[in-house]
């Protein structure tokens, strides 16, 4: 009885926050100036006011400066769990039944990866997500009974790809997104890895990069040029009245937003290009209508919005990481992802536009 009385307190405590700030929230993420930029003497242009964890400044050639505010702004200076800190109240409440997204976004090289996978020593928001979710699961245990699921693929040119199946011999299935019943998206033959703690986790995790990387000459340049994506599905029981609830959980590192140079770019990597901006174009056209509440949200402009309808909109979350370098060199990604982003927050659209 506690456990329900809490949760309606929880719900109607959330839907007081929706009210207030919506459902869509863009956290930026600047990284430090590295051992190469510092030996280079680069000068960093990005400048966030400390107090206020929410507004950066980007300066510009002419010594002018840009505005930009999100819900949270990470300095070189945040380390990992200051990050995750921020990210778990909208992470945990997978277990209250809610699905969630959470992307990274932003040119290669400016720490998607290094938010969403972290390194062995320096764990990034999968990782810890995953041990929270056990230990608030185990926290819980009188009252709910929870089943944690695991899937790990990736998108590359439109096409679906199997991140925990090893045996590289066999032709990869090919998987495509079905409508499931009550209008769910499933992904029919992919794996669903069962988890039941985090060392397992963790060698799931380091197989699914594994086998992201198996396949290309270049490692870091394939995996630059698709969108991971880690699905967590919990399955929960309430023991209290027996109501069951599945939702899904998604952290996604998408491919890098850099515009690629019009000379450089022929054959296979013009076909990668298309397909990246396609895609990234559709997630921010979607959540940007989502967040300015239009009727329509067009999901199915690209493979990644229409495998995550189900789980971007309604009472759905959604957390954006913008990921940026501090480089002077990198100014024009900066501010073309910063703008990104900001779009994507929906405040341009000034006041909420409702449709019938
Ligand atoms: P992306 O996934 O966007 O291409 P990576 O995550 O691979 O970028 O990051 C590029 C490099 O910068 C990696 O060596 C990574 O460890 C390092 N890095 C990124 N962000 C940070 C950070 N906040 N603190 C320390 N090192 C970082």
């Amino acid at each position: 009885k506690k456990y329900l009385e809490e949760f309606a307190e929880r719900k109607k405590l959330y839907n007081e926050v929706i009210e207030l700030k919506g459902n869509i929230r863009v956290f930026c993420r600047c990284r430090p100036l590295n051992q190469d930029e510092i030996a280079n003497e680069a000068t960093s242009v990005v400048e966030i006011v400390p107090s206020q964890e929410q507004e950066l400044h980007v300066i510009c050639a002419d010594s002018s400066k840009k505005h930009f505010k999100f819900d949270h702004v990470f300095g070189p200076d945040a380390d990992q769990e200051a990050v995750f800190a921020q990210t778990s109240p909208v992470i945990t409440s997978v277990l209250d039944g809610y699905n969630v997204c959470i992307f990274a976004y932003g040119q290669t090289g400016t720490g998607k990866t290094f938010t969403m996978e972290g390194t062995p020593e320096n764990r990034g928001v999968n990782y810890r997500t995953l041990e929270e979710l056990f230990r608030i699961a185990d926290q819980r245990s009188r009252t709910m009974r929870y089943e944690l699921f695991v899937s790990m693929l990736e998108v590359y040119n439109e096409r679906i790809r199997d991140l925990l199946i090893e045996n590289s011999s066999e032709p990869s299935k090919k998987l495509e997104i079905k409508q499931g019943p009550e209008g769910m998206q499933e992904v029919p033959g992919l794996v669903e890895a069962r988890v039941y703690g985090t060392d397992q986790v963790w060698e799931l995790l380091k197989i699914g990069s594994r086998v992201r990387s198996v396949g290309s000459t270049n490692a870091n340049e394939q995996s630059s040029r698709s969108h991971c994506l880690l699905r967590v599905t919990v399955k929960g029981e309430n023991l209290v009245n027996g109501e069951r609830a599945k939702s899904n959980l998604w952290l996604v590192d998408l491919a890098g937003s850099e515009r690629v140079g019009r000379i450089e770019v022929e054959g296979e990597r013009l076909k990668e290009s298309q397909f990246i901006n396609k895609s990234l174009s559709a997630l921010g056209d979607v959540i940007s209508a989502l967040a300015s509440k239009t009727a329509h949200v067009p999901y199915r402009n690209s493979k990644l919005t229409h495998m995550l309808q189900s789980s971007l909109g309604g009472d759905c979350k959604t957390l954006m990481f913008v990921q940026i370098s501090p480089n002077a060199a990198d100014f024009g990604e900066t501010l073309c992802s910063l703008n990104f982003a900001t779009r994507v927050r929906g405040i341009e659209h000034g006041p909420v536009r409702k449709q019938a």
